[in-house]
Order: structure tokens, then C-alpha cells, then sequence
């Protein structure tokens, strides 16, 4: 029996066709178009819902929990599901669902470098992969997965490396997870460290801000006029940060804005290594949390996740003392 998968469209590239003057602008015939893509229909009983036609620049962390919301009430009635997205922010939207879905069923991402009107199309070919990932067995339980370029990807872990080549998705740290052959799907790995944080709520005010040479407090100062409720650090390193934005720092923390430093290398964690003032260990002394492996923009969402669920800011440092 043919599995029944949900294909869920959100906008991005994949849906996008050449307008001139305007460029390439989001098209309404793609959520059509989708059932006449080759092999699709052999492959799986397939539905598809448009939930938004937007570039992904325009999704926001509401947009996701909605999403989120979404796939939980609908799932139950298909086998897997698939969801196509614009590339600039899909590892953000696939990364806050692995955290928040409460299902195990298989939730696949995917989308496109090209627009339909540019040659060699990675559209169709994405959503025939992720299609197939989507209906495997072995798909279930390895949180939410990217699939691009015939190859699988975990969401926490993978991103867009390239601004316009279609193997940009990858995942730098740990590699990928399996490939998509035209005879089978093979995973050679899966991911041990998955977290779960199904959330109805959010709080969105959390800044990113990411250290540079040389930096002035400035954007410190406006988090903490804004009212953020925590701030990350992209930090150099291990999660280390220049001396002129300790004072700054300081003053979020005696407001009871969370600080959290991760590193703005592409890979590895940040650690209590280096004692000098700004250095990890001095960071974690004075109270700033070191977030392990997680990039700044995932550690963003986390943490609008970990408030909407846990107001109370201890109970938000607790959780990722004993997570990170
Ligand atoms: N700007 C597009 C978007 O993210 C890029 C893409 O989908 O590849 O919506």
C-alpha cells in the first residue's frame, strides 16, 4: 500500500518564478503545480496544503510555532509529512520544530536553490527525495530532517553554507545523516543528542548579537532598553568576548536579562577555558551561561521556546546548565 504523505507549502524559492521587472517573486501556480512533478504520485498518495507563499525572509518565530501547531493537529491522518520552505531561513523553522513537535512520525524539509524559471531545476528533485525520506520506516524517531541535494540532514545541526549553489545545505560539525540513491534511502548515522520542548507559548523578545573587533556596547545598551528578556552572544572562540562590553554585559545580568555565550566559529563548543577578563571561565564566574555546540540563531530560538514555557528566568538557566 501506497503511504500517505502531506506535502505543506510555505513559500521560498521553490515556489518562486522569474517576473520581470520585479524578479524573482513568489508564484501562485506552485501549490497546483506540485502534483504534476514527475515520479511524485508513484512514490506516495500525496496531499498538499498551502499554509503560506512567502519568502522565507519573512517567517517569524510566531509564523513557526503556528506551523508547528499545525503539523501536530494534521498528522495523525498521514504517514509523514513534507514541508518546503525558502532556504535563508529554514534551518531556523526546521530546528524550532524538531524542538516543539510532539510527534515521531517523519517531518521532512526541503526546498530550492532554483526558481522555476532557471535552468536545472533541484525543486522537483528535492520533493521526490523528501518525499521518499518521509515515507521510510526508518525516517521515524530522528527528530525533524532537512533533505537537499539527495542528501539527509539532522534540522539542529545542518546550514546554508552557499548563497546560490544547490549543495549549500550541510551539516559542518557532524555530517550528514544518509543519502537518497535512486534505489534506496540509507541512513548511516543518526543524532544522540535530541531535545524535546513542546511549547504552546513563546517569548520572542530574546536578541543575537555577535561579537566583532573592536565592538562598542551599543547594541548591548538597546537590548536592555528594549527589554530583552536574554541576550546571545555570538563570542569569539571558546566563548570569548573583547573587555569593553563587560560593563554592559554586567548591567544586563543585574536587570535579570539572561546572558548566553556561544561561538561564532562554525563548529565546536564553547568552554570555561581561558581565565582572563572576557575570557569563558571569567564569563561563567560572573554569571553568564556557555551554550555548548548550538549556532547563535538556534540558540535564539531555543531560548523564545525555553521562556514561552519557563517565565521565570532561573528556571530558563537551570534547564540549560543541565542541556548544554
Ligand atoms: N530568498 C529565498 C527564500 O528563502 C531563497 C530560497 O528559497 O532559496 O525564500
Amino acid at each position: 500500500m501506497k503511504k500517505k504523505i502531506l506535502i505543506v507549502t510555505t513559500g521560498g524559492t521553490i515556489a518562486m518564478k522569474q517576473n520581470s521587472p520585479f524578479g524573482v517573486v513568489p508564484d501562485d501556480e506552485f501549490t497546483r503545480a506540485l502534483l504534476t512533478f514527475p515520479h511524485l504520485n508513484d512514490l506516495a498518495a500525496i496531499h498538499v496544503h498551502e499554509f503560506a507563499n512567502l519568502p522565507s525572509p519573512y517567517i517569524t518565530p510566531q509564523k513557526m510555532l503556528e506551523l508547528a501547531k499545525f503539523v501536530d493537529a494534521n498528522i495523525a491522518a498521514y504517514d509523514g509529512l513534507v514541508i518546503t520552505h525558502g532556504t535563508d531561513t529554514l534551518e531556523e523553522t526546521a530546528y524550532f520544530l524538531d524542538l516543539v513537535l510532539q510527534t515521531e512520525k517523519p517531518v521532512v524539509f526541503t526546498a530550492a536553490m532554483r526558481s522555476a524559471s532557471d535552468l536545472g531545476l533541484d525543486g522537483p528533485r528535492n520533493i521526490v527525495g523528501a518525499v521518499r525520506v518521509a515515507s521510510n520506516r526508518d525516517s521515524h524517531g530522528k527528530g525533524v530532517l532537512v533533505v537537499m541535494n539527495d542528501e539527509i540532514h539532522y534540522a539542529r545541526d545542518v546550514v546554508k553554507t552557499d548563497s546560490g549553489k544547490t549543495d549549500a545545505f550541510l551539516t559542518p560539525a557532524y555530517g550528514l545523516l544518509g543519502i537518497i540513491d535512486p534505489d534506496r534511502v540509507i541512513y548511516y548515522r543518526q543524532s544522540y543528542f535530541r531535545e524535546k520542548l513542546h511549547t504552546t507559548t513563546i517569548e520572542t523578545n530574546i536578541d543575537l548579537i555577535k561579537c566583532v573587533s573592536g565592538m562598542d556596547d551599543r547594541h548591548l545598551v538597546a537590548s536592555l532598553q528594549a527589554g530583552a528578556r536574554a541576550v546571545v552572544l555570538e563570542a569569539f572562540g571558546r566563548g570569548n568576548i573583547p573587555p569593553q562590553i563587560i560593563p554592559a554585559v554586567r548591567n544586563l545580568m543585574e536587570n535579570n536579562i539572561l546572558v548566553i555565550v556561544v561561538s561564532r566559529t562554525y563548529t565546536g563548543r564553547v568552554l570555561p577555558e581561558y581565565g582572563y577578563e572576557g575570557g569563558g571561565a571569567y564569563l561563567e564566574k560572573i554569571g553568564v551561561i556557555l551554550g555548548g555546540d548550538l549556532k547563535g540563531p538556534k540558540m535564539r530560538l531555543k531560548l523564545m521556546i525555553l521562556f514561552g514555557k519557563f517565565p521565570d528566568p532561573e528556571r530558563v538557566r537551570e534547564y540549560l546548565r543541565q542541556h548544554n
